[in-house]
């Protein structure tokens, strides 16, 4: 049997062998579960998200263990009976093991406390009920063996995603928007049985009864996928992508876009925030309707919403773009709009206006014309608006190299004054 817990970084080994003694102190048992135990399984990578069951009164640990651990506690539900407990690079959530009723279809279920074996059968998928117990000697975590109750590693093998049961998607529809993540991201497919459940899922229109913040989240958490087109591509294969965001489809273009982003290092792929660009890489070629929907029916903040705007009212200039003769022309063009929607417009675009668009991002949106405003009052420009647009003219003749010194600046200047 694979040693799981060596595999943890002995920093977390540590805080977790002083949280199984405070643990044992109030008679409580913990148990690593979730994805941390999946992916140690399969020799992945831990992120810093860690998961600990409490089997057990939770509300006697929490402050010691964040007085141990020397950490946060950053979130505290005593009624769910969950905390989070952030240390260092780590967000250690914990919550006490349950049950779970879903009284009705997508709501937030009755939760009530209940052995580890019952919170393993609530969670969502069998890959993600797995758990193992944190026991130590001393500061030594001791390993210990898997709990599988069912059949995870089987699944694991067999790159199979089942759902624990038949009421599992109605209960909780953000379970397809998770399966589809993981099935991508792990390679999975679903079995006989959960794939009929996905089906019927979509046909009953389970996925209308979420909140959009719900499924806002978890499309916050595609984009942060490691392959956010593999998702995409999915999710159109179980026919998921039209429930959430209609008009949506996965195709070559957009993979080859999304490739091109991931793939580029230059300045131009560091000026604006990855999820923003690869959302709005993934809606570039939505309708102008259908992104309006999107902005109805989700509330984005604000950099999201002026992205989506944004790429509405640029994307009918790209001819203009392509056929702007001078700097200034594609200047005037561009400069409205955010950071991020015309970084989305250089990688979504064909490669002659890439190059203009990054020629506009590297040269000519960052330079400065040789005078300023208080130069333009020393020459006899008068205060007041005639400065801001003889400013704005300048930068343009700057732009289109009829300016390249503070000595043509100034020629340029005084003509304009004898001419006004
Ligand atoms: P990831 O690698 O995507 O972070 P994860 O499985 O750790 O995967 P979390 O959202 O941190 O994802 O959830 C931790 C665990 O909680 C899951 O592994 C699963 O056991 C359980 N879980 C989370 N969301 C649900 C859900 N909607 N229904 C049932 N169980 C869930």
């Amino acid at each position: 049997m694979k040693d799981l817990i060596t595999r943890l970084d002995p920093k977390l080994q540590h805080l977790l062998a002083r949280a199984a003694a405070l643990a044992a102190d109030v008679g409580a048992t913990l148990w690593l579960v979730g994805g941390v135990v999946r992916d140690l399984w399969l020799e992945l990578p831990i992120g810093r998200d860690i998961d600990l069951a409490v089997e057990g009164d939770i509300n006697q640990l929490i402050v010691p263990l964040a007085d141990a651990w020397d950490g946060t506690i950053t979130a505290r539900h005593p009624a769910f009976g969950t905390a989070t407990i952030t240390v260092g690079h780590w967000v250690i959530d914990l919550a006490q093991t349950r049950t779970e009723r879903y009284p009705k279809p997508a709501i937030l279920p009755e939760v009530q406390p209940a052995p580890l074996t019952k919170d393993l059968y609530r969670r969502d998928f069998s890959i993600n009920a797995m758990a193992v117990q944190i026991i130590a000697d001393g500061d030594q975590l001791l390993s210990a063996p898997l709990i599988d109750p069912l059949g995870g590693v089987a699944d694991l093998t067999a790159r199979r995603l089942r759902l624990l049961h038949d009421q599992s998607l109605r209960d909780d529809p953000t379970r397809l928007l998770r399966g589809v993540r993981l099935a991508a991201r792990l390679q999975l497919t679903p079995d006989a049985a959960t794939a009929a459940q996905i089906a019927d899922a979509l046909e009953a229109g389970y996925l209308a009864l979420l909140s959009p913040e719900r499924i806002q989240t978890e499309l916050c958490l595609t984009l942060e996928e490691p392959d956010p087109a593999a998702v995409i591509a999915l999710a159109d294969q179980w026919g998921l992508t039209p429930h959430v965001i209609p008009g949506l489809h996965w195709t070559p273009a957009l993979a080859e876009r999304l490739s091109r982003y991931r793939q580029d290092t230059s300045e131009i792929s560091r000026l604006a925030p990855d999820g923003l660009v690869i959302a709005g890489l993934v809606l570039y070629d939505l309708s102008d309707d259908a992104l309006t929907q999107v902005l109805h029916r989700y509330h984005l903040p604000a950099p999201a919403r002026n992205l989506i705007q944004d790429l509405i009212a640029l994307r009918p200039h790209i001819a203009t773009i392509a056929a702007a003769t001078s700097p200034s022309a594609i200047d005037t063009l561009l400069q409205p709009y955010s950071i991020a929607a015309i970084a989305v417009l250089h990688y979504a675009t064909e490669t002659s206006i890439q190059q203009v668009v990054s020629r506009y991002l590297h040269e000519w949106r960052p330079l400065r014309p040789p005078l300023n405003g208080d130069d333009l009052r020393h020459l006899g420009v008068p205060t007041g608006p005639q400065i801001g647009q003889l400013l704005r003219r300048l930068r343009a003749a700057t732009l289109d190299g009829l300016i390249t010194d503070r000595t043509t600046a100034e020629q340029w200047v005084r003509r304009h004054l004898v001419d006004s």
